[in-house]
């Protein structure tokens, strides 16, 4: 069945980080030489409120796109109805930066900064950690040791050591990069045994109350259940019949969980119910930890993963993603009415985003324009000369090797749009690097689908508010060390990958996200005005009245705060 194949990949790209750990990690964990770009001085709190929140609820949908939010609206009559229509929500919000991947984007979400500065660039180079093991679980550990700075997590502990935090998701790099690096109860699902675990980073053992929700045995719970729309046939206006979804294997509804329990607690990942058991999860730790019942400020950060699960299978216009975003929206609704049962709702502030968007089947565009030409793009034969070029003139390596959409060559590497090069090996064999990345830069353009290729020292000098594109970038990258040449595809194209629908671009399809916050605290409201993740964190620190205690790249959006 090709859920088997999906889980393959993730484990082929996941084995393939062991692999390249060697030189992108090096590269990756780099401090920055030069200033932020764009960056703001820490915010002054000026909310005129004295009372502050007793709890922040940091919801991160991942690969929720803006645009649902409005296209569902009328069927939204649970929780994200519910902070949709009286929340302050942000129609311009963007997660500024350039490879729209998960890891990256969580690092945003609670820090304030861009991946430039958090240090997390791409999943691969994201929170796996061979030095730490996962408690009570099998594979590889995690842990934000790449992490970069201090969060809103640290801000309010420097400001009251009593601040507790929990934070949950169904991933690792979702759970553990929004808090940063402090050692906090942090928790994602182990899809082998059906539990939530932890790393060793945090501590030697899970706590009683984690233990005893695993002994529960809820995922399990869900084995064979079938996937049918929630609502009748004429609710959905996408067809079911799209063949292009799912690798054209199990494309209509209904979808069956397999019944087997290793398959069934491995598969739930690709259906609604594992937000639903996150959720419930993430409310027994709030009852187990006391979390938000004051007078600090505590934090609750949930991360649910199954939109990014089925976006990736049927793609964001497909009847699956409606039904799994009025499923969210209803699992999401009971948890804030159960939520709002043990706390009192003028106490908590809820803040709620995406860590990505997601880009339509370049094939499959029910909802946007259906001219754009879009296709997969393959460049493997520039990265195949480019490769023989430095063979012939003594670069080493083993020729171009490909896992996964990562190529390897010799001397470079090529993942996500971004060219490394080894640049020792490179000056050893006497190869000039401007010549080269000229003819290179050259061959890229000549691909169909391929926008632009920038050196990094070219997009230094760029119109960063105008052009989009390279401010992206520069919030990614800042020197050549890092990144030598970046490659953007043309708004809808796709690298050449697998049968799955992708993110991971500049383009605003994998950047425009939802930021929305609510409570006593913000005006509801729509608000046009450009605004970015990084914004996030001073805001909930502005109505938190704590300090951010470094520079941050975003600002206080000060127009939605009362
Ligand atoms: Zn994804």
């Amino acid at each position: 069945m090709k859920t088997t194949m999906t889980v393959a990949l993730r484990l082929t790209r996941r084995a393939l980080s062991v692999l390249l750990l060697g030189i992108p990690a090096a590269i990756y964990s780099q401090q920055p030489t030069q200033p932020p770009t764009q960056a703001q001085p820490a915010p002054v709190p000026h909310v005129t409120d004295t009372t502050t929140p007793k709890l922040v609820l940091f919801i991160t949908i991942d690969a929720m796109r803006s645009d649902y939010l409005a296209r569902f609206d009328g069927q939204l009559i649970g929780g994200l109805g519910r902070l949709y229509r009286g929340g302050a929500f942000f129609t311009n919000g963007f997660q500024d930066h350039a490879i729209t991947e998960t890891a990256p984007g969580h690092s945003v979400t609670m820090s304030g900064r861009f991946p430039v500065h958090t240090g997390i660039v791409m999943n691969v180079a994201g929170v796996n950690d061979t030095t730490v093991k996962l408690i009570d679980a099998p594979g590889m550990g995690a842990s934000p040791f790449r992490f970069r700075g201090t969060t809103l997590t640290d801000w309010l502990i420097a400001k009251d050591p009593r601040t507790k935090v929990l934070s949950v998701s169904r991933k690792d790099r979702a759970a553990i990069l929004p808090i940063g690096k402090s050692k906090q109860p942090v928790f994602w699902y182990d899809p082998v045994n059906g539990n939530f675990t932890t790393s060793t980073y945090y501590g030697p053992t899970l706590p009683d109350w984690v233990r005893a929700y695993n002994a529960r045995k809820v995922p399990l719970s869900y084995a064979g259940r079938a996937w049918r729309p929630m609502l009748v046939d004429s609710a959905y206006t996408e067809p079911d019949s799209v063949p292009y979804e799912a690798g054209a294997v199990d494309f209509m509804f209904p979808h069956i969980q397999p019944t087997a329990p290793d398959s069934a607690v491995a598969f739930i990942t690709e259906f609604p119910w594992m937000d639903e058991v996150t959720l419930d999860f993430a409310l027994s730790g709030v009852k187990a930890l006391n979390l938000g019942a004051g007078p600090q400020t505590d934090i609750l950060a949930i991360s649910l993963s199954t939109t990014d699960a089925i976006g990736h299978k049927y793609g964001p216009d497909s009847r699956e993603i409606h039904d799994q975003i009025l499923r969210l929206d209803r699992s999401l609704g009971a948890f804030l009415d159960s939520l709002y049962k043990v706390r009192n709702e003028k106490d908590v502030v809820i803040a709620l985003t995406a860590d990505h968007g997601l880009t339509p089947f370049p094939e499959v565009h029910t909802t946007h324009d259906t001219n754009t030409g879009a296709h997969r793009i393959n460049v493997r034969p520039v990265l195949q000369r480019l490769s023989n070029t430095l063979a012939a003139r003594g670069v080493p390596g083993n020729g171009l090797e490909v896992i996964s959409g990562v190529y390897a060559g010799n001397g470079f590497y090529f993942d996500s749009g971004v060219l490394q090069l080894d640049r020792a090996a490179l000056q050893r064999a006497n190869v000039n690097v401007d010549t080269l990345l000229a003819t290179l830069r050259a061959n890229f353009l000549k691909v169909p689908g391929v926008a632009r290729a920038d050196r990094i020292s070219a997009l230094a000098t760029a119109d960063t508010v105008n052009d989009k594109i390279a401010r992206r970038w520069l919030h990614m990258f800042n020197d050549e060390n890092t990144a030598a040449m970046v490659v953007s595809l043309a708004p809808y194209n796709y690298w050449l990958s697998t049968y799955l629908a992708e993110h991971g671009s500049p383009n605003d399809t994998d950047a425009h996200v939802p930021i929305l916050f609510y409570g006593s605290w913000f005006k509801p409201g729509r608000y046009p005005e450009f605004a970015t993740v990084a914004d996030m964190a001073p805001t909930l620190a502005a109505v938190a009245r704590v300090t951010p205690l470094e520079k941050l790249d975003g600002h206080v959006l000060q127009n939605a705060i009362r």
